[in-house]
């Protein structure tokens, strides 16, 4: 598909508990496109996975799974089976964050959801959320921004979003997510950094719909005109 008539492709980066989610969901809804988070996608890999038994440990196992695995994304939910199957409701608890973690740092793995967010996104029309979209899924993207925020704030927000009722204190999840950003971050593949062309905002003191303007800022100063 030429660059030309494809609607354009937003790359949303940022560490865990930034807001990209919320961010990216109500930017989409704003300007009448897709959204994609990523992140799902690999938190259903990981649960896919360790359901059939594969030890994240086990380089051969996880790429035997990885060979297999059928991936399909339903774009009005927003959902991803893998082999049919949706892990939609075991999505959002606090120890599927932490197997995701562990899985995506794996080559294969990888590179079969690189492919597939790829494939998703030729389409353009479209707001991808993650840790590496623009600096590896779309080093192309028509825009970049990358969410940031202090440790504080963010597992302040991550802890308000883990699954309710679920038997975690906010300090449980501030050291979960210490741990996942620096393994998110110094992972030999595709390691967590702000693309180079990406425009930094700390979301830190600002609200969701705050973010939002200031994206859709960013879009009209690169000329980037999109019709609700
Ligand atoms: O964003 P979320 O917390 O749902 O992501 C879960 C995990 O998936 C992250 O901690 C990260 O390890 C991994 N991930 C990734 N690359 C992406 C999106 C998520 O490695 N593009």
């Amino acid at each position: 598909m030429s660059e030309k008539k494809r609607g354009p492709i937003i790359a949303v980066d940022g560490p865990g508990g930034v807001g990209k989610s919320t961010v990216s969901r109500l930017l989409a809804l704003r300007l009448g496109l897709t959204y994609v988070d990523t992140g799902a996608m690999y938190r259903a890999l990981a649960l896919g996975a360790a359901d059939s038994g594969v030890d994240p440990a086990d380089d051969t196992a996880v790429k035997e799974y990885c060979s297999g695995a059928a991936l399909s994304y339903d774009f009005k939910t927003h959902d991803t089976l893998v082999n049919g199957v949706s892990y939609a409701a075991r999505l959002r608890e606090q120890k599927t964050g932490e197997l995701a973690s562990v899985f995506s740092a794996k080559q294969p793995v990888r590179a079969l959801l690189t492919a597939f967010q790829r494939a998703l996104g030729s389409r353009g029309s479209i707001v991808m959320e993650g840790r590496d979209i623009g600096t590896v899924v779309f080093p192309d993207a028509d825009a970049k921004v990358f969410l940031d925020a202090s440790h504080e704030v963010r597992a302040k927000r991550r802890h308000k979003e883990v699954t309710p009722g679920a038997p975690h204190t906010a300090e449980e999840v501030s050291k979960e997510l210490k741990t996942r950003d620096e393994r998110d971050s110094g992972r030999r593949t595709a390691p967590l950094k702000m693309a180079e062309d990406a425009v930094h905002i700390d979301t830190g003191a600002m609200t969701a719909e705050e973010v939002v303007d200031r994206i859709v800022e960013v879009l009209k100063d690169k000329g980037i005109s999109i019709k609700p």
